[in-house]
Formats: structure tokens, C-alpha cells, sequence
């Protein structure tokens, strides 16, 4: 077979792309070359729809070992009791979440979209705010959680399950709160911990599971592993609900979630994805992913107060994880304008909206700015400020062809110091 060099090209080309340029995607990281190698392994031709020891083919027992190595690295590293390592994403894992709690129709809460809340947590244009009734809860004009508004909104609708979790949002979060809350109206909490999962894994935010019955991740943004998601559960209970099995079974909630990802919401899992689960699983309970956690809390630190002593109006006046949201509005900028510029000078964000924000989602008032990607490069607290001065350079001569050119080769420059993959070549 002839190899495909239109595409490897192409591969290489996005190689070059992410060694050249600085990324401040909050949700992106650079996973170990281990990682990616197990990803183009030959577990991918193996089918194994169902679970280790219960599968439905014939020649399951080597990737029985896989997938059961990633769920006992993964009760690990959260202290649990079951985990499922099946889900094809985040949005899956949550997907599955909904179908095992919630039947059509039913009331759930969680964070509003343009608070910083996901798409999956009831957008009218995502599944969750197509099959169940969505209610939302905000944050405050400080920018943090409004728990009063959850609580009233609670006690006056009796959503049956609440959802904790964001991604852009960069404060920690008062689960215990939300389960006091929750516990008024018997309601599930669901926390959804996509973002900050690897710093949670090392014990630097609140533990979500001391108080959360049901707890999702994706495997691929701060936990450094490959694309994907999990669902996991430090006690597993009997659903409160009456809900059964398709043989009129009451289940365990462990039970009704396995259901809800096979055969509920996806087919055959990616073992090779699995094994590379497995793999990110092992280097997040190392020491060396301790010291990964603490640099990226100490660079976001420090790039926040770099921000804001350069004027900057960061949402919530800080961050305690790894991320941080700023309302360029002050500066004159939409976020619209400031991703594309930055862009053009291979400073790679996203455009954000703020909390009552008046631009659309399209143009959004803000950006969101994360350190997760290059805290792996190797970046320390001393690069933080060389970064922000870049894009300041470039915000501040926003129309100006000639200061987006010193400053893409300027970063071209800077990160020769951060090799990425140089076993590639
Ligand atoms: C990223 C994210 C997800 C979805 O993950 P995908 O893998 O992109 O489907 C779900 N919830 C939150 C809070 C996220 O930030």
C-alpha cells in the first residue's frame, strides 16, 4: 500500500505549527510521546463492546488486561471505588451521566453557558437542552458562583440533579455547599471536573468527590492523557429513584452508569485510546505530575498578576487554577478581534464571553487564557511575564501589520527554548 503523503504532510505541518507557537488554549496540552504512541497501536482493530471478563467477542483477554489496568490507575489516583474508562469523550462521559439519572423531560441545573458553563450542562443547542428541561444557575458581578441564586433556584424548582463543574470559570468550587443545598431536595450532584481534573488529582483545588455523587472528566486537558473522557464514583449507592435495569433490575448506580455508556450511548470503546488512558494514568501518579500540578498553579499566578498590573480586567480579579478569563472591554477590544490578531502572531487563545456579557457568542467581550499546554513545554514563572508582554504588544498596535510580525518571530524565537517531541526530528 502506497503511503499516504498528502496527509502525513499535513501531520507534520501541525507538528510545526504546535512547536512554533505558544498555546494558551486553556483546554490543550501536549501529552508524553508514550501517550501518543499507544494510540497508534493495534488494539484499534479489536472489538470488545461490554467490559473486562464481560465482553460480547471472543479474544478479549489482552485488552481485558488494558482497559482493567486503567480503571485500577484511575481509582488510584481519586481515591474510588468504580471508574469506567470507556467514554469516547467528555461529552460522551456526560451524556451517559444524563441518560443514567435523568429520564426525558426531567429538571436539571447547572452553570449557564455564558457564565462559563459547558455546552453539555443544558445548552439549548446541545442534547442535554434538547431532552431535559435546563435551569441555570450564574455567577455573581464579582464573577464567583452565585450560591444563593442555586439554592433559590433548588428549593423553587427541584432539579433532580445539579451539576457543579465549567470551563471557564477559574475559581475553585464549594461542593460541600452545593451537596448541603442538594441534600434539601434529594437531588444528584454531578460534578463535572473536565478542566481542572489534574490539579484536583494532586490535591491542589477542593476534592469534589468528598461531596459529589457522581463525578466526570475528560482525560485529554489538564490530566495530560490522550482525547477522552471517564466517569467515576468514590461510593457507589443505590439510585434513590427506583431505577432499574432493561430486566426491571434495581441497579447500583456504578451498574446504571456502565449501562448508560455501553450499550447506552456508544458501541465498541477505543481500546487502544484505553491503553494510552492506562499509560497517562501511570505518569499522573508520579511525583514528576505533582511538580507539574504546583508549576501550573505557580504560572498562572503569575501570569494573572502580570495581566493585571498592565491594566488587564481579569473576571473574579484572579485565578486559583489554571486558567484565568479577561473582559477586554476597558481595552477597547472584543475578544473576536484579540483571538485573530494574536493568531496571525502564532499566540494561540480563544475569544470568551464574559458574565453579562453584551456581545454575542460570536464576538464575545473576552478571552480565555489557560497555562496547562505551556507549563508542559517547560515554562516557568519567570516566562510568564515575557508572554504577557507579547500579546499586550500585540493588543495595545491591534491593527498594526508590523508589530504582529516582530512579535510572531519574537515567539518563534522564545519557544526554541521549550523543545516539543524532539525525538521526532
Ligand atoms: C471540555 C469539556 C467537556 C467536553 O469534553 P469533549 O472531550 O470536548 O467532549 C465537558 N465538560 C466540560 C466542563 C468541559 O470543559
Amino acid at each position: 500500500m502506497q503511503k499516504d503523503i498528502l496527509i502525513f504532510n499535513l501531520i507534520r505541518k501541525e507538528l510545526d505549527r504546535q512547536r512554533n507557537g505558544i498555546e494558551l488554549i486553556a483546554s490543550e496540552n501536549f501529552t508524553s510521546l508514550q501517550v501518543m504512541e499507544a494510540m497508534g497501536t493495534v488494539p484499534t482493530n479489536k472489538y470488545a463492546e461490554g467490559y473486562p471478563g464481560k465482553r460480547y467477542y471472543g479474544g478479549c483477554e489482552v485488552v481485558d488486561e488494558i482497559e482493567t489496568l486503567a480503571i485500577e490507575r484511575l481509582k488510584k489516583i481519586f481515591n474510588c471505588s468504580w471508574a469506567n474508562v470507556q467514554p469516547h469523550s467528555g461529552a460522551q462521559a456526560n451524556g451517559a451521566v444524563f441518560l443514567a439519572v435523568m429520564k426525558p423531560g426531567e429538571k436539571f441545573l447547572g452553570l449557564d453557558l455564558s457564565m462559563g458553563g459547558h455546552l453539555t450542562h443544558g445548552s439549548p443547542a446541545n442534547f442535554s437542552g434538547k431532552t431535559y428541561q435546563a435551569l441555570h444557575y450564574g455567577v455573581t458581578q464579582e464573577g464567583i458562583i452565585d450560591y444563593e441564586q442555586l439554592e433559590v433556584k433548588t428549593l423553587a424548582e427541584k432539579p433532580k440533579m445539579i451539576i457543579c463543574g465549567a470551563s471557564a470559570y477559574s475559581r475553585d468550587w464549594d461542593y460541600k455547599r452545593i451537596r448541603t443545598i442538594a441534600d434539601e431536595v434529594g437531588a444528584v450532584v454531578f460534578a463535572d471536573i473536565a478542566h481542572p481534573a489534574g490539579l484536583i488529582a494532586t490535591g491542589l483545588l477542593n476534592d469534589p468527590f468528598e461531596h459529589c455523587h457522581i463525578v466526570s472528566s475528560t482525560t485529554h486537558k489538564t490530566l495530560r492523557g490522550p482525547r477522552g473522557g471517564i466517569i467515576m464514583l468514590r461510593h457507589d449507592f443505590e439510585n434513590p429513584w427506583g431505577l432499574k435495569d432493561p430486566k426491571g433490575n434495581l441497579r447500583m448506580m456504578s451498574s446504571l452508569l456502565d449501562l448508560a455508556v455501553f450499550p447506552g450511548t456508544q458501541g465498541g470503546p477505543l481500546e487502544h485510546v484505553i491503553a494510552a488512558k492506562a499509560i497517562s494514568f501511570g505518569e499522573i501518579l508520579s511525583d514528576d505530575f505533582k511538580a507539574y500540578g504546583k508549576q501550573i498553579i505557580n504560572n498562572a499566578q503569575a501570569m494573572a498578576k502580570s495581566f493585571m498590573s498592565r491594566g488587564y480586567h481579569l473576571i473574579s480579579k484572579g485565578t486559583d487554577s489554571h486558567l484565568m478569563l479577561i473582559d477586554l472591554r476597558n481595552k477597547n477590544l472584543t475578544g473576536k478581534k484579540a483571538q485573530e490578531t494574536l493568531d496571525k502572531a502564532h499566540i494561540t487563545l480563544n475569544k470568551n464571553s464574559v458574565p453579562f456579557d453584551d456581545k454575542s457568542p460570536f464576538v464575545t467581550s473576552g478571552i480565555r487564557i489557560g497555562v496547562p499546554a505551556v507549563t508542559t513545554r517547560g515554562m516557568k514563572v519567570e516566562h510568564m511575564e515575557t508572554m504577557v508582554s507579547m500579546i499586550d504588544r500585540v493588543l495595545m498596535n491591534i491593527d498594526d501589520e508590523n508589530t504582529i510580525d516582530l512579535v510572531r518571530n519574537e515567539v518563534k524565537e522564545f519557544m526554541k527554548q521549550f523543545p516539543l517531541y524532539p525525538e521526532l526530528g
